[in-house]
C-alpha cells in the first residue's frame, strides 16, 4: 500500500532522497514485506533492490547475535507490537547474501499515516563492523596493559593529580598483602599507612618526620614539573597491624593519560640487596680486624722468631771467636747464614703486612749515596765471587754526594734486586748503575738499574713477577730459594719513594730491573756512612747497662760485649734498671722494650728524668708500626733490632760515646763472612800481618796460575799450586785458605778432579773475600 502510494504519488523527490541516505533503510509493510530497499540497504545486505521487493523482511535481514552464532528474533516483530522504535543489541549482526556476517547497528520505527493508522514500518540500519572491530582492538589492548600492568615484576602505584592513590598493581598488593580496594581512593601515606602518619591526628603530610620524606618531595616535584626522581627509600609502615620496614628503590615520573596529569611511582624491592650489603660491610668489617690481628699476630710472632734467632745468631757469632778448625768454622758459617736467610723471609712477611696495614713509614734523613752504593756493592761480593760472576757498579760523577730520602729502604729494594740477579745467574756479569737525569740546585732525579746476564724471564711470566707470593718457575726457586715477596715488597717501597719499578728482560739472556727517584739535595752527615766498616773505631773501657729479661738474650749480649772488652751490668726488668741507675756509672744503657713488671719505654722516661744526657739504645724485635721513630720519639737516642748483629751492636754503642782509642786496632783482625757482615778477631796469633805484602802478592800470584790451571785440568799443576797456597796462607796465619787449599792438595794427589775443582773453586773465592778485607781495613 506505501509503494503504491509512493509510486503512485510519483514522489520522485522523497526516493531519490532515501537513495541518497548512506545509512541502509529498509520500509516493510504491515506482512514485513518489504516494499523499499534504498542502495545504501542494497550495498550492505547484498540484495537488489528488485530481489527484495515483495521479500520476507527475515530472509533480507537475518540477525544473529555474532559472539554465539545465535539467531536473534526480528525487532519488527517488538514494533509492531509496541507500537515505538526499537534499536539492537549490542553484538546482533547482519547475514548477507552471500553469506557473510557484519556488525549493524539499525533502529526500526513504525510508519504511521496521517490518520494516525500504523501502515508500515522503517528500517535504518548501519554496518558497524569496522567500527566495532576498532572497538574490539582497544578492549583487546586494554585488557592486554592491565595484565601487563598486574604481572610486571616491580611494583606500579599510579596516583592522580592530587596526589590520591588511582590504581596499583598486584605486585604491590601482592607484596604487602593488601587488597587494592584498600588504599585506593586514599592518599599514598595513609593508603599504604606510613608509620609516620600516625604521628599527626591529621594523617599523612602533615607529621613532623613527613617534612623530610623523600617521597613525598619526589612526588610534588613530579606534580610541580616534568621532572622525574629516582630514590632509595627506608621507611616503616604498618600493614594488617603487622610493622615492617620497607627497602625500596622508586622511580617516580610524572604521565599524562590525555589531558590528565598522574604521577607514575615503580618500586622495586631492594632489602635483600641492603641485607647483603650490611653482611659485605660486616665481612669487611671482620676482615679488617682480623687482618689487624694478623698484624698483631706476626709482630708477636716476630717477637718470638727474633728472640731465639738472636741466640742462635749471637751464639754462632761468640763461637766463631773461639779456636775452631776449618771445617767447623765452615760449619758455622753455614748455620749463621741459614740463620740469616730466616731472618729476611721473617723480614720479607714483616714488610709485607706493614705495607698491608698502610703503616710502613719512609724516612727523610741525609745519607752519603756513594757510600750507600758501596756497601750495597761489598755485601754481594762474596756471593758473586762464590758464583764466579763478576760484580760492578758505576755512578754518575755528577750526582751530589749528599742526598735526603730513605737510606735503608733504597738499600732494601737494590739488596733484592742484586741478590736475586745473583740468584738467577749461573754466568757473565752483574751491573748495578746509577745515573743522573736531571739536577737543579735543590734536587736530583736518579735512575737506579740492575742488570745481570742470568736466566731472563719470559715475556707471559713478566707481568707477574712483582706480584706477591709469585715466582717464575717454583722448582728453579726451590732449589735457589726464595718467598716470592722480594720483588712485590722492592715494586711497593719504589711507588711510596715516588718510583716505580719496572723490568725489561729476555729468556736466557738476561734482565734489566731499574726505577727513577727524585731526591732532594742533603747537607754532608757528621758521621761517616762508613759506618758499618768502623769497627776500627773501639772506644774506651765502657760501663754497659744491659736491661732484658729474656735470659738467652742477656748472656748473647753480655759475651758480645765483654768479648770486646768492656763491662756490663744486667738488670731484669725496666723497674730494676731504673733502681741500679746511678749517674756517672754507666756509658750507655741497652733497654729491651717489652719487659715484666715495667717495660722499656717507661724505664727510660724515668733515666732521661733524671740525666737526659745518658745515651739510651732500644734493643727489641719489636718490628711493626713504624717502631725506630716510635722509640726515638719516646726518648730513645737508637735502635739496634733483634737479632743482635755484632757490628751494627759496637757500630751504635760506639756512635753514642766519646772516646775512640786507635791504638786497640792492632788487636783485632777484620774479616768478611759470606753475607758482606763484619767479623772480628782480637787473637793476637792470628793477627793478619800486613807487614808482609811480599807474601800476599806470591799468594795473588799462585792462587791466579791456579785459576788458569783448573781450565786445563792439569791434576799435577793443581796440586803443587795448592801446596804452594797452603804454605804461604800459613805464614799468614790464613787458616780458612790454609785449610781448603790442603783439601785441594789431598783431591788431586787421589786423582779426583771434580773435587779438586770444586776445593779450588773455594780458594779462589775465600782470597777474593780476604783482599777485600785488607783492602778495608
Ligand atoms: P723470590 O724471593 O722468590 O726471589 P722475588 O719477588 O724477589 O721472590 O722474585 C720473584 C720471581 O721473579 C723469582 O722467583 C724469579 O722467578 C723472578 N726473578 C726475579 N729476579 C729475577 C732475575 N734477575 N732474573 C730472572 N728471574 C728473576
Amino acid at each position: 500500500m506505501i509503494r503504491k502510494q509512493i509510486l503512485n504519488d510519483g514522489n520522485a523527490f522523497f526516493i531519490n532522497t532515501l537513495s541518497c541516505i548512506a545509512d541502509g533503510v529498509i520500509i516493510v509493510d504491515m506482512n514485513q514485506k518489504i516494499m523499499f530497499l534504498n542502495s545504501a540497504a542494497e550495498g550492505i545486505t547484498g540484495w537488489s533492490s528488485k530481489e527484495a521487493e515483495n521479500q520476507d523482511f527475515n530472509i533480507v535481514f537475518p540477525l544473529i547475535d555474532i559472539n554465539t552464532g545465535e539467531k536473534i528474533k526480528s525487532p519488527i516483530d517488538n514494533v509492531v507490537k509496541l507500537q515505538k522504535s526499537i534499536g539492537l543489541k549490542k553484538n546482533s549482526g547482519l547475514i548477507t547474501k552471500d553469506n557473510k556476517k557484519k556488525y549493524v547497528s539499525a533502529s526500526s520505527s513504525p510508519i504511521i499515516d496521517d490518520y494516525g493508522d500504523f501502515i508500515g514500518i522503517v528500517v535504518v540500519f548501519r554496518d558497524i563492523t569496522r567500527i566495532r572491530s576498532v572497538e574490539l582492538e582497544l578492549i583487546n589492548k586494554e585488557h592486554s596493559f592491565k595484565r601487563l600492568f598486574d604481572s610486571v615484576p616491580v611494583g606500579v602505584v599510579i596516583l592522580d593529580e592530587s596526589g590520591v592513590i588511582y590504581s596499583i598493581n598486584n605486585s604491590v598488593s601482592n607484596f604487602l598483602n593488601i587488597k587494592k580496594t584498600q588504599v585506593i581512593g586514599k592518599t599514598i601515606g595513609s593508603g599504604f599507612c606510613c608509620k609516620n602518619s600516625f604521628d599527626d591526628e591529621r594523617g599523612c603530610g602533615f607529621g613532623e618526620k613527613c617534612k623530610e620524606c623523600s617521597l613525598r618531595q619526589a612526588i610534588s616535584l613530579a606534580k610541580k614539573s616534568d621532572c622525574g626522581t629516582n630514590l632509595e627509600y627506608n621507611n616503616k609502615a604498618i600493614i594488617n597491624s603487622k610493622e615492617i620496614e620497607l627497602w625500596l628503590k622508586l622511580s617516580v615520573t610524572p604521565v599524562y593519560f590525555g589531558e590528565k596529569k598522574f604521577v607514575v611511582i615503580v618500586s622495586t624491592d631492594i632489602r635483600d640487596r641492603k641485607n647483603k650489603e650490611m653482611e659485605l660491610r660486616r665481612a669487611k668489617e671482620q676482615a679488617e680486624a682480623a687482618s689487624k690481628a694478623k698484624s698483631e699476630f706476626l709482630a708477636n710472632m716476630s717477637h718470638e722468631i727474633r728472640t731465639p734467632l738472636n741466640g742462635v745468631v749471637g751464639m754462632v757469632d761468640l763461637t766463631l771467636l773461639t779456636d775452631l778448625n776449618s771445617e767447623q768454622k765452615e760449619n758455622l758459617m753455614t748455620a749463621k747464614s741459614c740463620a740469616n736467610s730466616l731472618l729476611k723471609v721473617i723480614n720479607d712477611i714483616l714488610d709485607f703486612s706493614k705495607m698491608e696495614a698502610g703503616k710502613l713509614v719512609i724516612e727523610s734523613i741525609d745519607f752519603d749515596i756513594k757510600s750507600l752504593v758501596e756497601e750495597i756493592i761489598k755485601a754481594h761480593c762474596s756471593s758473586a765471587v762464590a758464583k764466579g760472576i763478576e760484580l760492578n757498579y758505576t755512578l754518575s760523577s755528577t750526582i751530589p754526594q749528599f742526598l735526603k730520602g730513605d737510606p735503608n729502604r733504597l738499600k732494601q729494594v737494590l739488596n733484592n734486586l742484586i741478590s736475586n740477579a745473583i740468584k738467577f745467574t749461573e754466568y757473565g756479569e752483574i751491573s748495578l748503575n746509577v745515573k743522573s737525569i736531571e739536577t737543579n740546585s735543590e734536587y736530583v732525579q736518579l735512575k737506579f738499574s740492575v742488570s745481570d746476564t742470568g736466566i731472563g724471564i719470559s715475556e707471559e711470566n713478566i707481568h707477574t713477577i712483582f706480584k706477591s707470593f709469585s715466582q717464575v718457575d717454583s722448582s728453579s726457586t726451590r732449589t735457589v730459594g726464595g718467598s716470592g715477596l722480594g720483588l712485590a715488597i722492592s715494586k711497593q717501597l719504589t711507588e711510596i719513594m715516588g718510583g716505580n719499578l719496572l723490568v725489561k728482560s729476555k729468556l736466557g739472556k738476561g734482565s734489566d730491573f731499574y726505577f727513577v727517584l727524585t731526591f732532594k739535595i742533603g747537607k754532608g752527615l757528621k758521621v761517616n756512612s762508613k759506618h758499618n766498616f768502623k769497627v776500627n773505631e773501639v772506644t774506651k773501657n765502657l760501663n754497659i747497662l744491659l736491661a732484658e729479661d729474656d735470659k738467652l738474650n742477656q748472656q748473647v749480649i753480655s759475651r758480645m760485649i765483654k768479648e770486646r772488652g768492656y763491662s756490663i751490668d744486667i738488670a731484669n726488668n725496666g723497674e730494676e734498671a731504673v733502681s741500679m741507675y746511678k749517674s756517672d756509672k754507666y756509658d750507655v744503657i741497652l733497654m729491651d722494650i717489652q719487659m715484666p713488671i715495667m717495660n722499656g719505654i717507661e724505664a727510660a722516661k724515668i733515666i732521661k728524668e733524671k740525666d737526659k744526657h745518658i745515651p739510651i739504645i732500644a734493643i727489641t724485635a719489636y718490628a711493626l708500626k713504624g717502631d725506630r721513630e716510635k722509640f726515638l720519639s719516646n726518648g730513645m737516642d737508637d735502635y739496634i733490632p733483634k737479632p743482635v748483629k755484632m757490628d751494627k751492636l759496637f757500630t751504635v754503642i760506639e756512635a753514642h760515646t766519646a772516646f775512640s782509642k786507635e791504638e786497640d786496632l792492632k788487636n783485632f783482625n777484620i774479616r768478611f763472612g759470606k753475607n758482606g757482615e763484619v767479623g772480628f778477631f782480637n787473637d793476637e796469633n792470628k793477627i793478619l800481618n800486613k807487614e808482609k805484602p811480599k807474601v800476599m802478592e806470591e799468594l795473588s800470584y799462585a792462587i791466579d796460575k791456579l785459576d788458569r790451571s783448573l781450565q786445563e785440568k792439569q791434576l799435577v799443576f793443581i796440586e803443587r799450586l795448592a801446596n804452594k797456597i797452603k804454605n804461604l796462607s800459613n805464614e799468614i796465619n790464613i787458616d780458612e785458605l790454609k785449610d781448603i787449599s790442603f783439601k785441594v792438595e789431598l783431591s788431586a794427589r787421589r786423582g779426583n778432579l771434580n773435587e779438586a775443582v770444586d776445593y779450588a773453586k773455594k780458594v779462589i773465592e775465600e782470597f777474593e773475600i780476604l783482599k777485600k778485607s785488607i783492602l778495608d781495613i
